[in-house]
């Protein structure tokens, strides 16, 4: 007899965990979700990130373990599955001490710092030279990261779990206790909540450390040969830059911001402006004839809601209502670069609610 799992969510996180729970025998695994691959919703924050690996955990703290971690799948599937659309770029990322304590500056601390303790985990970390740094800055490194193309990664990775046997639906939860009905058996063993920021409204959960922080981004075909980030800007301490070009196609994403609190959804005009007058600043490979923003062949801009939470993102058992809820929400900034170490979390949590009825076997 199999276990009846539902997974309310289809962002990175809940697909990634569907796919991860998908390779044990006799689970029936049920993703429900509001928001599809496809979809742009200003509630559905995967399709709006970059997306790279940046690591910024703290060390010893459950992000900087799932960081680590996520880096040995996201490497090999860059290198096993070139249609999942991920590819390897040279990185560079400049610090300035005058952004300590700000926005920017306190969410890029632990990847600004030349003994960064990712230096081991990704290839060829170099620390830079004074002489290599631009005028206003006081540290860099450089190393070889991943980036990966939303629009290609997150319907790769549904079609993983489909492969997998995983059923996919759409449907609107008001309760964490409604997820079972979604299951066609009516009923759920295990819930595993992945609502990113709606975990802030969801019923059941409503958790109040949850809140947005705002990201504005323009996808660019300009293309700019490396990945590259500066820890703030003079315009302000929630902006900073970053430059991604996506696998397969996927243009190049020039960021942005990280605005604490705020739900809009709408991108501001003035915002974009100094986000591409200062990627071409940092990376004047952009716009390489004129050096203006006019040289900018605009896709889209483009706003996203990262589910930031206080204390933390969030994997962990609860009962509720009678029902096992496993949470995994709340990976603000850095859901990609750790989706693979939350996943295998969460199936450690769902093999152990599980231990000793021999329900579940792995198809490995
Ligand atoms: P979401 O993608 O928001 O998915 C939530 C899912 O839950 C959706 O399917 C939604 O429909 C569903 N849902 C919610 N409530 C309900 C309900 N009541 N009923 C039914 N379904 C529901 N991360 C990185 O690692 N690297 C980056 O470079 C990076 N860059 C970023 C740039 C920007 C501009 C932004 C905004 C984010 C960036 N991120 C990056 C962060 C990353 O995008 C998020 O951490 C990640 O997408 C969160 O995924 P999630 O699955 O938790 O949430």
């Amino acid at each position: 007899m199999s276990t009846n799992v539902v997974i309310v969510g289809a962002g990175v996180l809940g697909l990634t965990t569907a796919l991860i729970l998908s390779k044990h025998e006799n689970l029936s695994i049920v993703v429900v979700a509001k928001h599809m691959p496809g979809d742009y919703d200003i509630e559905y924050a995967s399709p709006w990130a970059g997306a790279n690996f940046f690591p910024v955990g703290k060390p010893g703290s459950n992000l900087q373990k799932f960081e680590k971690a996520t880096w040995g799948e996201l490497d090999r599937v860059c290198r096993e599955i070139p249609e999942a659309g991920i590819h390897f770029q040279e990185t560079v990322i400049y610090g300035r001490k005058k952004d300590a304590g700000t926005a920017t500056g306190d969410w890029f601390g632990e990847l600004v710092r030349e003994d960064a303790w990712f230096k081991d985990v990704v290839p060829d970390f170099r620390v830079l030279g004074k002489s290599e740094l631009p005028d206003d800055c006081d540290t860099g490194t450089t190393f070889t990261s991943v980036c990966l193309n939303t629009a290609v990664y997150l319907p790769w990775l549904l079609g993983q779990c489909v492969k997998n046997g995983v059923t996919i639906k759409r449907g609107i939860l008001d309760h964490i206790s409604d997820a079972p009905s979604h299951h066609p058996n009516g009923h759920a063993s295990i819930i595993v909540n992945c609502t990113g920021l709606q975990a802030s409204k969801l019923g059941g959960v409503e958790d109040q450390n949850v809140y947005p922080g705002r990201g504005q981004v323009v996808l660019v075909r300009n293309e700019p040969g490396v990945m590259i980030t500066v820890s703030g800007t003079d315009d302000g301490g929630d902006e900073a830059t970053y430059i991604m070009h996506r696998a397969v196609g996927g243009g190049t994403i020039l960021g942005g911001c990280l605005q604490h609190g705020s739900w809009e959804s709408q991108p501001d005009p003035n915002l974009a402006q100094r986000i591409m007058q200062r990627s071409i600043d940092l990376c004047p490979a952009l716009a390489p004839k004129t050096g203006k923003v006019s040289e900018l062949s605009i896709v889209r801009h483009g706003v996203g809601l990262r589910p930031m939470r206080k204390g933390g993102l969030r994997v962990e058992k609860e009962q509720i209502e009678g029902n096992t809820v496993i949470h995994n929400y709340g990976h603000a900034g850095y859901g990609y670069q750790s989706s693979y170490g939350s996943a295998w979390e969460v199936e450690r949590l769902v093999l152990e609610s599980l231990k000793g009825n021999g329900k579940v076997k792995s198809k490995l």
